[in-house]
């Protein structure tokens, strides 16, 4: 046949165009949501296991497509990331949510946590203590009511300029947590480098915590670990009773889960803190 390589070489090229092309709508179309307010946070409840009341929320970002509907974080946090706009998106969930939890606190009376996912890129911006400094200040939110879930993984890399800007907020009273903790690098000696006041236990190692007896010495461990560290310690993903009884046996104070309830919008979270305070 005549032409092969170039034909070859011409297919690879459409296909990449193809990929490249999707990733532009997409970012196009982030871009648009995030001038026109189309990303939201979906709120989850943290409960108490001792006595069963919401003591925080995590906010959840949502993103109300025009023409998609409700598109999940999978979906274009990743993109998001990649592109950058993560620092936009991440400054608006946290405004979003800061007033709406100030609301909730201020309604019912009622102290509340508020957990909000920071990603590594967002380190990257000289700005990102200063912005989240700004976005509490305007929404009269209390820094010791804010808890910014990291990964492991954003230890690892930039370890310096991280570690620098984590004390700078760490020194404003906002609290820092470990997010998915055990999924990611082995060794714990970040443990003793970084302010952090939680660990937030991976939802892989609580789905198999009553059939699997390696993941349930690994929750058991992380738990008196967190516990003498004088560390809070969230398991996430129980969704059933069985699982939150059995983390209340090995003395973990806190969970979040669809047993509980799913992330909410915030008017149906609302709605279980109204239910919650006429008990
Ligand atoms: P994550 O921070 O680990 O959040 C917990 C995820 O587990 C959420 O998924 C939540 O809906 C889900 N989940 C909670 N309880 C259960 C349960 O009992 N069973 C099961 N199967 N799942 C449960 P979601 O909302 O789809 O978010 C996925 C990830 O996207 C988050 O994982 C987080 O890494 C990222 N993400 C979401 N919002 C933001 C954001 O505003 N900023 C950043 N940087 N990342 C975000
Ligand atoms: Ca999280
Ligand atoms: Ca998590
Ligand atoms: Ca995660």
């Amino acid at each position: 046949a005549k032409n092969e390589g170039g034909d070859n070489f011409y297919f690879f090229r459409e296909s990449m165009n193809k990929e490249s092309q999707k990733r532009l709508v997409l970012e196009n179309d982030m871009n648009n949501g995030l001038c026109n307010a189309q990303f939201v946070p979906y709120y989850q409840p943290i409960v108490d296991l001792r006595s069963g009341w919401i003591v925080g929320v995590e906010a959840l970002a949502r993103w109300h497509h025009p023409d998609r509907g409700l598109v999940m974080p999978d979906e274009f946090i990743p993109l998001a990331e990649e592109s950058g706009l993560i620092t936009t998106l991440g400054q608006q969930i946290l405004q979003q949510a800061c007033l709406q939890v100030k609301q909730w606190m201020d309604q019912h009376s009622q102290e509340l946590t508020l957990a909000v996912n920071l990603s590594g890129r967002q380190f990257n911006s000289k700005e990102l203590v200063q912005d989240i400094q700004g976005t509490l200040e305007e929404a009269g939110f209390s820094h010791g009511n804010l808890i910014l879930e990291i990964t492991e993984s954003m230890m690892m890399g930039h370890v310096d300029r991280v570690r620098n800007q984590l004390d700078q907020l760490h020194a404003t009273g906002i609290k820092l947590a470990i997010d998915d903790f055990g999924t990611g690098y082995s060794s714990l000696s970040y443990l003793q480098h970084f302010p952090l006041n939680s660990l937030k236990i991976d939802r892989s190692f609580v789905t198999h915590l009553l059939n699997d007896r390696n993941k349930r010495a690994i929750v058991k461990a992380i738990i008196s670990m967190a516990n003498a560290m004088d560390l809070d310690v969230v398991a996430e993903g129980v969704e059933s009773r069985e699982q939150a009884l059995y983390l209340k046996q090995l003395d973990c104070k806190k969970v979040q889960g669809y047993y509980f309830s799913k992330p909410l919008p915030a008017i149906q979270f609302e709605k279980l803190l109204t239910n919650e305070n006429s008990r």
